[in-house]
């Protein structure tokens, strides 16, 4: 019998729970790719997730290569190609694993019971998480709203098996209407992809790659470099992760796989490590189980609260990295050229668009989105609300980073400053941490003085807070 295999965010071969499934239970299994960005909802990937997508499908599809078979690519309604293909190859069954966007799962609930009224099979499964977000929940039954409790839930279910190998592919066979995959149209028409080019390898030989040098280099300090970022401290897995090149699966049995191959003086703990993953699921849990609060707050006392009307300069001044203010500027061209910025600063920058420039969280939501290679729903909405103090289990509102004391402990050479403000490279580096307080170095470097008072700023975001009761 004849499966089609459809390939969404799971874009890698080993511990691919569909994957194998249909190849254990058919004699020919179809790879298939729909790309549907209007079936998204108010979400379809960005620019550089798009630039991502492309690459891992190209990558995807080298590998099935070497099995002698190939990505088979369309485009449109995911329902009506598949329909279309059943009828092409007369398969019987269509295995996917799961999303957990509230767009994706009404699309995917659609597809399936259509589907199955027509005769057709269809297997779902999980291969991106370590708990499905319905598996966890409180002494109550509900959701959690609160990370730590729902960590000490998870932790210890965290699951122990080996993950899936590389399946060999049973018959394959080519059926019409593929589309080349330039016809997606996912790369950018004018290319200033080069510096994304230059940062990252998609594909599920980049992902484990990446894994590889984290491991070697990176995990034994995680707890204490995963806060600098000048250095190479954390494992960069984001976008791999979100494109489903890699599983938490794979990444934790492999460092249990080092550790144990260690002796326990040199043995690293992997659990600050883990519990970042943790957070990934959090988020996950979250967007499930609230699915309005990429759009709504999720603290619902903030419904009054009054961001400041949308500035456009402001925002554009913020995009291009250009406020004046040293560590938000860096961590914005970081994102514009590579596509992705150190988690301590995306809480800086995010800081200071929301509480310093008061401009509401998903202006600011919408332009990761579109400009981060890692850009996902459930950890990108955790971030920004987290950040601007309106989420579940928040920073307090008026808890605001200050910019200039984040860069002198976190960056306290100026090391990230200087790669990313190269106008700046040659200040001494206390002036690199507030250059305002030398005005002949801004008028030399053409850097711009800062487009607010941080101290003003940040006593008008407090009072704005208190008047919002
Ligand atoms: P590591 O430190 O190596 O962590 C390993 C993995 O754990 C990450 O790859 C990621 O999957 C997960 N993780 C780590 N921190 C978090 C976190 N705070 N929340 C959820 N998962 C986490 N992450 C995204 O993947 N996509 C986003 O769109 C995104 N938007 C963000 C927006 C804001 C405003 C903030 C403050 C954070 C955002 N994050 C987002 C979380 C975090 O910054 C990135 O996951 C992290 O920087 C990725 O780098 P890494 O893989 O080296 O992380």
């Amino acid at each position: 019998s004849t499966a089609i295999v459809l390939f969404r965010r799971d874009l890698r071969l080993a511990d691919n729970p569909a994957l194998a499934a249909a190849c254990a239970a058919h004699a020919q299994v179809l790879p298939v790719y729909v790309h549907a960005p209007g079936e998204d909802g108010a979400w379809p990937a960005g620019a550089a997730s798009r630039w991502w997508l492309h690459h891992s499908l190209a990558a995807l599809d080298a590998q099935l290569r070497t099995q002698h078979a190939t990505l088979h690519l369309r485009q449109g309604d995911t329902l009506g190609q598949l329909r279309e293909l059943i009828r092409h190859s007369g398969a019987g069954a269509v295995y996917w694993n799961r999303l957990y966007e509230p767009a994706s799962i009404a699309r995917d609930t659609r597809i399936k019971s259509a589907l199955r009224e027509e005769g057709v099979e269809v297997h779902s499964h999980n291969a991106a998480l370590w708990c499905e977000p319905w598996t966890i929940a409180t002494q109550q039954g509900d959701p959690y709203r609160v990370f730590t409790p729902y960590w000490r839930n998870l932790r210890p279910q965290l699951p122990s098996s080996e993950p899936l190998p590389e399946p060999a592919l049973p018959g394959w066979r080519v059926l019409p209407g593929g589309l080349p995959l330039e016809a997606l149209g996912l790369l950018p028409r004018i290319p200033w992809d080069a510096g994304l080019a230059g940062a990252w390898q998609p594909g599920e030989h980049g992902a484990h790659g990446q894994l590889e040098i984290f491991a070697d280099d990176a995990i034994g300090d995680y707890a204490h470099a995963r806060d600098l970022p000048a250095r190479q401290g954390t494992s960069r897995l984001s976008p791999h992760l979100h494109a489903g090149e890699i599983s938490p699966r794979q990444i934790h049995a492999e460092l249990d796989r080092r550790a144990r191959g260690m002796d326990a003086r040199r043995r690293p703990d992997i659990e600050p490590y883990l519990r970042e993953l943790g957070w990934r699921e959090f988020a996950h849990h979250l967007l499930f189980h609230f699915p309005q609060t990429p759009t709504d707050n999720f603290n619902p006392r903030f419904a009054v609260f009054r961001w400041e009307p949308r500035d456009a300069a402001a925002l554009e001044r913020w995009q291009r990295g250009r406020t004046g203010i040293p560590l938000v500027d860096a961590g914005m061209r970081e994102l514009w050229h590579t596509g992705w910025m150190h988690n301590r600063v995306r809480m800086v920058a995010a800081s200071f668009l929301t509480k310093n420039l008061r401009q509401h969280w998903q202006h600011g939501a919408r332009w990761f989105w579109d400009t981060l290679v890692d850009a996902d729903l459930a950890n990108n909405t955790l971030g920004w609300q987290w950040v601007a103090g309106c989420g579940a289990d928040a920073a307090p509102y008026f808890r605001v980073f200050n910019p200039v004391t984040q860069a002198k402990k976190f960056d306290p050479d100026g090391i990230y400053l200087r790669r990313w403000l190269p106008e700046l490279a040659d200040a001494a580096t206390a002036l690199l941490h507030e250059p305002w307080k030398d005005p002949a170095l801004l008028m030399r470097s053409g850097y711009p003085a800062p487009m607010v008072d941080l101290a003003v700023s940040r006593q008008d975001a407090l009072d704005a807070y208190k008047r919002r009761d």
